[in-house]
């Protein structure tokens, strides 16, 4: 019997263009703890709905110190194998953009150019206006934040300033949506890492590339709702399936 890895292995070699879909799972090994896993996110704290951020300080306030707890580990994470192996087959011309549902940027950190990441759910590395879209820095929010804890509003407009991710009951970014639905559309091979691909519309890309015609392999160390489409799930951990693949 041959390994999942090998099997993987082989496809990747017979593809002429592939695009990753990844989620939390490929970041964990890089110390960002994923959603649904024991110990993950939301087994310590329900996510606050977009409605609820824009009718209410205290929402917002407790908003940005969820983010404020996060950020040493944020700032301290460096890509993972995981990372890694996607931008060697990306370098080697295999991968034309990658479609992320993360929001910390290591895909961009691990060697891909900016505009060939197509982040569904925003980027938490910065922060916007959600009236006028003025981008803050991080830094600008917590010099604002501290020490009383209040979220700052916009110097442009006052509304209020919100890290440039997609909360629950906001709507998807059209250009990214608009963007991975091609990619989906025209790839070969589809490669979703790390999602327990129960977050829609996002999930709903593997299954349009395999309605499309391309083969595909979910990469999770727990079974998703899609496992019976694919032509092949590796049911690992992803760093160690994917080190193989690293190259530099
Ligand atoms: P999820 O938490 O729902 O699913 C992650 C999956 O990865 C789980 O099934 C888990 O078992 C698996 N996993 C974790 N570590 C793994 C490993 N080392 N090897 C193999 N599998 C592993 O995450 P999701 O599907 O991405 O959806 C949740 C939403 O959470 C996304 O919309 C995303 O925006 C957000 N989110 C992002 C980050 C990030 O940017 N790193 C972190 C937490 C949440």
């Amino acid at each position: 019997l041959r390994s999942g890895i090998e099997m993987l292995g082989d496809m990747i070699a017979e593809a002429r263009t592939i695009v990753p879909f990844t989620g939390a799972g490929i970041s964990t090994e890089c110390g960002i703890p994923d959603f649904r896993s024991p110990g993950g996110l939301w087994t310590r704290n329900r996510p606050i709905p977009f409605d609820e951020f824009v009718a209410s300080q205290e929402a917002r306030d407790e908003s940005w110190r969820r983010r404020f707890a996060m950020e040493s580990s944020l700032a301290a994470a460096r890509p993972g194998r995981g990372h890694r192996a996607l931008a060697s087959l990306y370098k080697a011309g295999k991968v034309p953009a990658i479609v992320t549902q993360n929001i910390d940027n290591l895909h961009q950190a691990s060697g891909f150019s900016a505009e060939h990441v197509v982040e569904l759910h925003g980027n938490t590395t910065y922060a916007r206006c959600i009236g006028c879209g003025t981008r803050f820095e991080i830094a600008w929010v917590k010099e604002r934040f501290d020490p009383k804890g209040i979220a700052p509003s916009c110097t442009a407009c006052g509304e209020p300033v919100k890290s440039a991710t997609i909360s629950f009951g906001q709507s998807m970014p059209e250009e990214e949506m608009r963007r991975a639905t091609e990619l989906a559309q025209h790839c070969d091979l589809f490669l979703a890492i790390g999602s327990s691909l129960v977050v829609w519309p996002a999930a709903g890309f593997p299954v349009l590339a395999r309605n499309c015609g391309a083969r595909l392999v979910i990469i999770n160390n727990e079974p998703t709702d899609q496992d019976d489409i694919a032509d092949l799930v590796i049911r690992y951990d992803i760093g160690e399936t994917l080190g193989p693949f690293v190259r530099n």
